[in-house]
């Protein structure tokens, strides 16, 4: 017998290693990257399929959230998923269901702040998601940056037993980053949308190269208001902590969520993307 004070180092349980890559559907080739990642380096792998109403405001788009199971359900089989996991609504909310996690500080700003109660429903069922499926690793995209590290203090806060990777975002041609909300896009809106991605990169890169913080990001809120973009907010942050910072620092990234008509987007750029 020995005493142990951390079961992190323990040796993983013998058996398959599981990859959970959790998803709300409407699946596209960001996800296809993200079921490609698990299946080259896990024996199974599990994608979930499930539109949380937890994560969703009051006033935001899940009774319009594109719902395409079948079609969802083809791209899985056709990248070798070993399984779909596509729960209903009871199943994940069970009758009398009270019991949430509270993701703290980490949390609060960002979409935290434009999304009051987001983060609470997606730890809170991303925490199920562990314990239902027991992933060894489970795959995220970087395009939901404020995500991976929420997700990620979880984890180590409360001890789940799982390994997180995180993938590059995946885009269109003109950069812009692939989400089941683009198809919200209206024509005109979509001819725009890439110089979300386009801003975020030049003013990532310009910080990168010894630019002045404010005046790039300044820069960048103006361009994208004359082109019609409503900002919530397009900030340079620190990629540990999310607070903002004036001057450059590593590893850090310029993170931005705005609104096309209707249409909300949100997107970052990793600067060097290191850690
Ligand atoms: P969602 O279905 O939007 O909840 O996304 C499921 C997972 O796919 C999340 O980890 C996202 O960050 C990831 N994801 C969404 N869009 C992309 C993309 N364009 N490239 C890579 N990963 C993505």
């Amino acid at each position: 017998m020995r005493i142990v004070s951390s079961f992190r180092d323990f040796a993983p349980e013998p058996g398959p290693t599981i990859g959970l890559v959790p998803t709300m559907g409407a699946l596209h080739e960001g996800h296809r990257e993200l079921v490609r990642r698990a299946r080259a380096e896990c024996d199974r792998v599990v994608v979930s399929i499930f539109v949380n109403p937890a994560q969703f405001g009051p006033n935001e788009d899940y009774g319009r959230y594109p719902r395409q199971l079948e079609a969802d359900c083809d791209l899985c089989a056709a990248e070798g998923v070993d399984a779909v996991y596509a729960p209903e609504l009871h199943d994940v909310y069970p009758d009398g269901f009270s019991t949430a996690i509270d993701p703290g500080e980490i949390a609060s700003e960002w979409e935290g702040a434009f999304r009051p109660g987001h983060f609470r429903g997606v730890v809170t069922v991303v925490g199920k998601l562990f314990n239902t499926v027991l992933p060894t690793i489970a795959y995220f995209g970087w395009k939901d940056l404020q995500q991976c590290l929420v997700v990620t203090r979880m984890v180590r806060d409360l001890d789940f037993r799982v390994r997180l990777e995180f993938v590059d975002t995946v885009r269109e041609v003109d950069g812009l980053a692939l989400s089941s909300r683009n198809a919200y896009l209206e024509a005109n809106a979509r001819l725009i949308a890439p110089r979300l991605y386009s801003e975020l990169k030049r003013s990532g890169e310009a910080i990168e190269a010894g630019g002045n913080v404010q005046e790039e990001l300044d820069q960048s809120r103006l361009v994208l208001r004359d082109a019609g973009f409503d900002i919530d907010y397009f900030a340079y942050v620190d990629m540990k902590s999310l607070e903002s910072l004036d001057t450059m620092l590593l590893p850090s990234a310029v993170i931005a969520a705005v609104r096309l008509g209707s249409t909300r987007l949100i997107d970052n750029y990793r600067l060097h993307r290191q850690a």
